[in-house]
Protein backbone atom coordinates (compact mmCIF):
# COMPACT_ATOMS: atom_id res chain seq x y z
CA UNK A 1 0.00 0.00 0.00
CA UNK A 2 1.82 3.50 -0.95
CA UNK A 3 1.12 6.48 0.90
CA UNK A 4 0.67 8.34 -1.87
CA UNK A 5 0.00 7.96 -5.61
CA UNK A 6 0.26 10.88 -8.19
CA UNK A 7 -1.63 10.43 -11.41
CA UNK A 8 0.06 12.64 -14.10
CA UNK A 9 3.45 13.61 -14.80
CA UNK A 10 3.06 17.41 -16.05
CA UNK A 11 4.26 20.79 -13.81
CA UNK A 12 1.58 19.17 -11.01
CA UNK A 13 2.11 16.09 -11.20
CA UNK A 14 5.84 16.03 -10.84
CA UNK A 15 6.38 18.39 -8.29
CA UNK A 16 3.46 16.89 -6.00
CA UNK A 17 5.52 13.57 -6.56
CA UNK A 18 8.68 15.59 -5.64
CA UNK A 19 7.59 17.11 -2.34
CA UNK A 20 5.65 13.87 -1.33
CA UNK A 21 9.18 12.32 -1.89
CA UNK A 22 10.84 14.80 0.04
CA UNK A 23 8.30 14.38 2.95
CA UNK A 24 9.54 10.80 2.96
CA UNK A 25 6.13 9.47 1.85
CA UNK A 26 5.89 6.05 0.05
CA UNK A 27 5.34 7.53 -2.93
CA UNK A 28 4.24 6.41 -6.95
CA UNK A 29 3.45 8.71 -10.18
CA UNK A 30 2.28 7.35 -12.82
CA UNK A 31 2.16 8.89 -16.14
CA UNK A 32 1.27 8.56 -19.54
CA UNK A 33 3.54 11.07 -20.65
CA UNK A 34 6.36 12.31 -18.77
CA UNK A 35 6.39 16.33 -18.73
CA UNK A 36 3.13 17.50 -19.64
CA UNK A 37 2.49 20.32 -22.31
CA UNK A 38 4.89 23.03 -22.44
CA UNK A 39 6.80 25.43 -24.44
CA UNK A 40 7.97 28.00 -22.24
CA UNK A 41 10.76 29.67 -24.09
CA UNK A 42 9.06 32.66 -26.26
CA UNK A 43 12.52 33.97 -28.76
CA UNK A 44 11.19 37.61 -30.41
CA UNK A 45 12.73 39.70 -32.97
CA UNK A 46 13.50 42.48 -30.50
CA UNK A 47 12.82 41.02 -27.22
CA UNK A 48 14.25 44.17 -25.63
CA UNK A 49 16.69 42.67 -23.13
CA UNK A 50 13.18 41.22 -21.54
CA UNK A 51 13.19 37.74 -20.05
CA UNK A 52 10.22 35.72 -18.94
CA UNK A 53 10.68 34.08 -15.86
CA UNK A 54 9.54 30.54 -16.06
CA UNK A 55 8.84 27.70 -14.03
CA UNK A 56 11.42 25.25 -15.99
CA UNK A 57 14.05 25.76 -13.74
CA UNK A 58 11.97 24.71 -10.33
CA UNK A 59 10.29 22.34 -12.50
CA UNK A 60 13.51 20.48 -13.90
CA UNK A 61 15.40 20.04 -10.70
CA UNK A 62 12.01 18.40 -9.37
CA UNK A 63 12.10 16.34 -12.57
CA UNK A 64 15.94 15.42 -11.96
CA UNK A 65 15.17 13.94 -8.24
CA UNK A 66 12.43 11.78 -9.92
CA UNK A 67 14.58 10.69 -12.69
CA UNK A 68 17.09 9.93 -10.28
CA UNK A 69 15.00 7.42 -7.90
CA UNK A 70 13.67 5.36 -11.10
CA UNK A 71 11.51 3.15 -8.77
CA UNK A 72 8.97 5.75 -8.21
CA UNK A 73 8.02 6.50 -11.81
CA UNK A 74 5.46 4.17 -14.24
CA UNK A 75 4.94 5.05 -17.82
CA UNK A 76 1.28 3.45 -17.77
CA UNK A 77 -2.02 5.14 -18.36
CA UNK A 78 -4.35 4.64 -15.84
CA UNK A 79 -7.31 3.16 -16.71
CA UNK A 80 -9.35 2.87 -13.66
CA UNK A 81 -9.04 4.67 -10.47
CA UNK A 82 -11.91 4.00 -7.40
CA UNK A 83 -12.38 4.52 -3.35
CA UNK A 84 -11.98 1.12 -1.67
CA UNK A 85 -13.03 1.79 2.00
CA UNK A 86 -10.21 4.74 3.38
CA UNK A 87 -8.11 4.03 0.41
CA UNK A 88 -7.95 4.03 -3.35
CA UNK A 89 -7.42 1.09 -6.19
CA UNK A 90 -5.35 2.58 -9.16
CA UNK A 91 -5.58 0.45 -12.24
CA UNK A 92 -3.43 0.88 -15.43
CA UNK A 93 -3.68 -0.20 -18.93
CA UNK A 94 -0.84 -2.46 -18.24
CA UNK A 95 -2.47 -4.87 -16.09
CA UNK A 96 -0.60 -3.26 -12.93
CA UNK A 97 -3.03 -2.16 -9.72
CA UNK A 98 -1.87 -0.71 -6.93
CA UNK A 99 -3.46 0.42 -3.92
CA UNK A 100 -2.55 4.43 -1.77
CA UNK A 101 -4.04 5.92 0.91
CA UNK A 102 -3.96 9.09 -0.59
CA UNK A 103 -4.65 10.15 -4.40
CA UNK A 104 -2.87 13.24 -6.54
CA UNK A 105 -4.91 13.93 -9.93
CA UNK A 106 -2.99 16.41 -11.65
CA UNK A 107 -4.23 14.34 -15.61
CA UNK A 108 -4.21 18.22 -17.30
CA UNK A 109 -6.55 19.28 -19.78
CA UNK A 110 -6.93 18.35 -24.08
CA UNK A 111 -5.84 21.91 -25.63
CA UNK A 112 -7.77 22.31 -28.33
CA UNK A 113 -5.57 23.53 -31.07
CA UNK A 114 -5.34 26.12 -33.59
CA UNK A 115 -5.02 23.95 -36.64
CA UNK A 116 -3.74 26.24 -39.04
CA UNK A 117 -0.52 26.52 -41.03
CA UNK A 118 1.76 28.28 -38.95
CA UNK A 119 1.05 27.07 -35.64
CA UNK A 120 3.61 24.40 -35.14
CA UNK A 121 6.53 26.77 -36.72
CA UNK A 122 6.06 30.09 -35.07
CA UNK A 123 5.07 28.14 -31.68
CA UNK A 124 7.56 30.28 -29.43
CA UNK A 125 8.11 32.42 -32.19
CA UNK A 126 5.46 35.04 -31.62
CA UNK A 127 2.76 32.33 -30.67
CA UNK A 128 2.18 31.51 -27.43
CA UNK A 129 -0.62 29.27 -25.30
CA UNK A 130 0.01 31.54 -22.28
CA UNK A 131 -0.85 35.00 -21.79
CA UNK A 132 0.21 35.46 -17.93
CA UNK A 133 3.51 33.97 -19.33
CA UNK A 134 4.17 35.70 -22.39
CA UNK A 135 2.17 39.05 -22.71
CA UNK A 136 4.56 41.51 -20.91
CA UNK A 137 6.82 40.20 -24.43
CA UNK A 138 4.87 42.39 -26.18
CA UNK A 139 4.28 45.85 -25.30
CA UNK A 140 2.99 48.11 -27.44
CA UNK A 141 2.59 45.98 -30.45
CA UNK A 142 -0.14 44.55 -32.33
CA UNK A 143 -1.38 41.35 -30.98
CA UNK A 144 -4.17 38.50 -31.74
CA UNK A 145 -6.07 36.40 -28.96
CA UNK A 146 -7.86 33.53 -30.80
CA UNK A 147 -10.94 32.03 -28.68
CA UNK A 148 -14.34 33.12 -27.16
CA UNK A 149 -14.13 31.30 -23.29
CA UNK A 150 -13.45 32.87 -20.03
CA UNK A 151 -9.64 32.48 -20.71
CA UNK A 152 -9.71 34.07 -24.45
CA UNK A 153 -11.14 37.08 -22.67
CA UNK A 154 -8.92 37.23 -19.50
CA UNK A 155 -6.04 37.14 -21.78
CA UNK A 156 -7.60 39.76 -23.92
CA UNK A 157 -7.69 42.41 -21.71
CA UNK A 158 -4.72 42.02 -20.30
CA UNK A 159 -3.21 42.29 -23.34
CA UNK A 160 -5.13 45.34 -23.86
CA UNK A 161 -3.21 47.16 -21.05
CA UNK A 162 -0.13 46.38 -22.28
CA UNK A 163 -0.46 46.24 -26.59
CA UNK A 164 -0.99 48.41 -28.77
CA UNK A 165 -3.81 46.95 -30.15
CA UNK A 166 -6.02 43.11 -29.80
CA UNK A 167 -7.43 41.64 -32.00
CA UNK A 168 -10.07 39.08 -30.52
CA UNK A 169 -10.69 36.33 -33.09
CA UNK A 170 -14.04 34.80 -31.44
CA UNK A 171 -14.82 31.39 -33.38
CA UNK A 172 -17.89 30.91 -31.64
CA UNK A 173 -20.08 33.49 -29.73
CA UNK A 174 -18.53 35.23 -26.61
CA UNK A 175 -19.42 33.10 -23.33
CA UNK A 176 -20.75 35.26 -21.07
CA UNK A 177 -18.70 36.64 -18.85
CA UNK A 178 -17.89 40.04 -16.88
CA UNK A 179 -15.50 40.77 -19.32
CA UNK A 180 -17.70 40.01 -22.53
CA UNK A 181 -19.68 43.10 -22.58
CA UNK A 182 -16.44 45.73 -21.98
CA UNK A 183 -14.97 44.59 -24.94
CA UNK A 184 -16.90 47.53 -26.18
CA UNK A 185 -15.63 50.31 -24.38
CA UNK A 186 -12.28 49.33 -24.82
CA UNK A 187 -10.36 51.49 -27.73
CA UNK A 188 -7.84 49.09 -28.71
CA UNK A 189 -9.60 45.63 -28.58
CA UNK A 190 -11.38 45.02 -31.76
CA UNK A 191 -13.40 41.67 -32.10
CA UNK A 192 -13.57 39.66 -34.72
CA UNK A 193 -16.88 37.68 -34.61
CA UNK A 194 -17.63 34.42 -36.18
CA UNK A 195 -13.82 34.72 -37.25
CA UNK A 196 -11.62 31.75 -38.20
CA UNK A 197 -7.84 32.10 -38.84
CA UNK A 198 -6.48 30.59 -41.34
CA UNK A 199 -2.99 30.83 -41.32
CA UNK A 200 -0.13 31.86 -39.32
CA UNK A 201 2.27 34.03 -41.25
CA UNK A 202 5.68 35.33 -41.28
CA UNK A 203 9.43 34.51 -41.65
CA UNK A 204 11.14 33.95 -39.04
CA UNK A 205 8.74 34.87 -36.21
CA UNK A 206 5.23 36.00 -36.59
CA UNK A 207 4.36 38.31 -38.72
CA UNK A 208 0.42 38.33 -39.06
CA UNK A 209 -2.49 36.03 -39.19
CA UNK A 210 -5.27 35.48 -42.14
CA UNK A 211 -8.93 35.75 -40.72
CA UNK A 212 -11.98 33.89 -42.85
CA UNK A 213 -14.42 36.11 -41.55
CA UNK A 214 -18.11 34.79 -41.77
CA UNK A 215 -19.36 36.85 -44.85
CA UNK A 216 -16.75 35.76 -47.03
CA UNK A 217 -14.28 38.61 -46.27
CA UNK A 218 -10.93 38.10 -45.45
CA UNK A 219 -9.11 40.13 -43.05
CA UNK A 220 -5.31 39.88 -42.94
CA UNK A 221 -3.93 41.37 -39.51
CA UNK A 222 -0.80 42.20 -39.10
CA UNK A 223 0.11 40.89 -35.81
CA UNK A 224 3.56 40.27 -33.96
CA UNK A 225 1.68 37.63 -31.25
CA UNK A 226 -0.88 35.65 -31.49
CA UNK A 227 -2.25 33.75 -28.36
CA UNK A 228 -4.16 30.37 -28.86
CA UNK A 229 -6.89 30.37 -25.92
CA UNK A 230 -9.23 27.97 -27.40
CA UNK A 231 -11.14 25.17 -25.84
CA UNK A 232 -10.01 23.24 -22.85
CA UNK A 233 -11.13 20.27 -21.76
CA UNK A 234 -10.06 18.55 -18.53
CA UNK A 235 -8.85 14.95 -17.83
CA UNK A 236 -11.35 14.05 -15.15
CA UNK A 237 -13.09 10.94 -16.91
CA UNK A 238 -10.96 8.80 -14.54
CA UNK A 239 -12.90 10.41 -11.66
CA UNK A 240 -16.10 12.09 -12.43
CA UNK A 241 -18.34 9.68 -11.36
CA UNK A 242 -17.32 9.69 -8.13
CA UNK A 243 -15.63 13.26 -7.42
CA UNK A 244 -17.54 16.44 -8.06
CA UNK A 245 -16.77 18.25 -11.22
CA UNK A 246 -18.00 21.66 -12.62
CA UNK A 247 -19.83 21.26 -15.98
CA UNK A 248 -17.36 21.26 -17.92
CA UNK A 249 -15.14 18.76 -15.75
CA UNK A 250 -12.83 20.75 -13.70
CA UNK A 251 -12.40 18.75 -10.40
CA UNK A 252 -14.07 21.05 -8.08
CA UNK A 253 -11.09 21.77 -4.51
CA UNK A 254 -10.84 23.61 -1.79
CA UNK A 255 -7.76 25.87 -1.33
CA UNK A 256 -5.85 23.01 -0.22
CA UNK A 257 -6.19 21.57 -3.31
CA UNK A 258 -9.01 18.73 -1.33
CA UNK A 259 -11.62 17.53 -3.97
CA UNK A 260 -14.81 16.61 -2.82
CA UNK A 261 -13.84 12.90 -1.91
CA UNK A 262 -11.72 12.35 1.30
CA UNK A 263 -8.07 11.77 0.85
CA UNK A 264 -8.72 12.73 -2.77
CA UNK A 265 -6.63 16.20 -3.66
CA UNK A 266 -6.30 17.45 -7.49
CA UNK A 267 -3.99 19.68 -8.67
CA UNK A 268 -2.88 21.45 -12.22
CA UNK A 269 -5.41 22.01 -15.81
CA UNK A 270 -7.57 19.65 -14.34
CA UNK A 271 -8.68 21.96 -11.90
CA UNK A 272 -10.81 25.26 -12.54
CA UNK A 273 -7.19 26.97 -11.42
CA UNK A 274 -5.91 29.46 -14.41
CA UNK A 275 -3.11 27.76 -16.36
CA UNK A 276 0.46 28.43 -16.11
CA UNK A 277 2.80 25.73 -15.47
CA UNK A 278 4.49 28.38 -12.50
CA UNK A 279 0.94 28.34 -10.64
CA UNK A 280 0.46 24.47 -11.26
CA UNK A 281 4.22 23.97 -9.51
CA UNK A 282 2.91 25.25 -6.88
CA UNK A 283 -0.56 23.66 -6.72
CA UNK A 284 0.81 20.27 -7.21
CA UNK A 285 3.38 21.41 -3.88
CA UNK A 286 0.21 22.20 -2.50
CA UNK A 287 -1.48 19.07 -2.87
CA UNK A 288 0.88 17.38 -1.61
CA UNK A 289 1.49 18.32 1.26
CA UNK A 290 -2.28 18.51 2.05
CA UNK A 291 -1.78 14.49 1.35
CA UNK A 292 0.47 14.15 3.85
CA UNK A 293 -2.07 16.25 6.40
CA UNK A 294 -4.31 13.40 5.41
CA UNK A 295 -2.04 10.52 6.10
CA UNK A 296 -1.08 12.13 9.31
CA UNK A 297 -4.41 12.46 10.13
CA UNK A 298 -5.05 9.02 9.66
CA UNK A 299 -1.69 7.31 10.67
CA UNK A 300 -1.96 9.29 14.64
C1 LIG B 1 1.21 23.83 -26.39
C2 LIG B 1 1.17 24.43 -25.02
C3 LIG B 1 2.12 25.38 -24.68
C4 LIG B 1 2.11 25.94 -23.39
N1 LIG B 1 3.05 26.89 -23.09
C5 LIG B 1 3.10 27.39 -21.84
C6 LIG B 1 4.10 28.34 -21.47
O1 LIG B 1 4.89 28.74 -22.30
N2 LIG B 1 4.11 28.80 -20.19
C7 LIG B 1 3.21 28.35 -19.25
O2 LIG B 1 3.28 28.75 -18.10
N3 LIG B 1 2.25 27.46 -19.58
C8 LIG B 1 2.17 26.99 -20.85
N4 LIG B 1 1.17 26.11 -21.19
C9 LIG B 1 0.24 25.71 -20.15
C10 LIG B 1 0.92 24.67 -19.26
O3 LIG B 1 1.73 23.84 -20.03
C11 LIG B 1 -0.13 23.88 -18.55
O4 LIG B 1 -0.92 24.76 -17.79
C12 LIG B 1 0.54 22.86 -17.63
O5 LIG B 1 1.32 21.96 -18.39
C13 LIG B 1 -0.50 22.11 -16.84
O6 LIG B 1 0.15 21.23 -16.01
P1 LIG B 1 -0.54 19.92 -15.47
O7 LIG B 1 0.50 19.22 -14.66
O8 LIG B 1 -1.83 20.27 -14.84
O9 LIG B 1 -0.96 19.07 -16.75
P2 LIG B 1 -0.20 18.58 -18.04
O10 LIG B 1 1.09 19.33 -18.24
O11 LIG B 1 -1.20 18.60 -19.12
O12 LIG B 1 0.18 17.07 -17.70
C14 LIG B 1 -0.81 16.09 -17.56
C15 LIG B 1 -0.13 14.78 -17.26
O13 LIG B 1 -1.11 13.80 -16.96
C16 LIG B 1 -0.85 12.64 -17.70
N5 LIG B 1 -2.11 11.89 -17.84
C17 LIG B 1 -3.31 12.32 -18.28
N6 LIG B 1 -4.23 11.33 -18.23
C18 LIG B 1 -3.57 10.24 -17.73
C19 LIG B 1 -3.96 8.92 -17.42
N7 LIG B 1 -5.21 8.46 -17.62
N8 LIG B 1 -3.02 8.06 -16.96
C20 LIG B 1 -1.74 8.48 -16.74
N9 LIG B 1 -1.32 9.73 -17.00
C21 LIG B 1 -2.23 10.59 -17.48
C22 LIG B 1 -0.24 13.14 -19.00
O14 LIG B 1 0.45 12.11 -19.67
C23 LIG B 1 0.68 14.22 -18.43
O15 LIG B 1 1.86 13.64 -17.94
C24 LIG B 1 1.14 25.56 -22.45
C25 LIG B 1 0.17 24.60 -22.81
C26 LIG B 1 0.18 24.05 -24.08
C27 LIG B 1 -0.87 23.06 -24.46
Amino acid sequence: MYDLIVIGGGPAGITAAAIALNQRMETLIIAAQWGGQTTYAMQLEDMEGREVVTGEPVLDAFRRQLDYLGFVRRFETVTEVHPEGDAFCVCTSDGDRFETQALVIATGAKPQRLDAPGEVRFSGRGLSYSATTHASLFLGKDVAVVGNGRRAQWAAASLARKSHKVYLVAPEPLVPTPLAGKFATMQNVEVLAGGQVTEVCGDRFVEGVTVAMPDGATRDLPVKGVFVKLRRTPNSDLVREWIDCDAQGHILVDIHCATSWRGAFAAGDVTFVSEQAMVHIGEGAKAAISAQHHLLMLKN
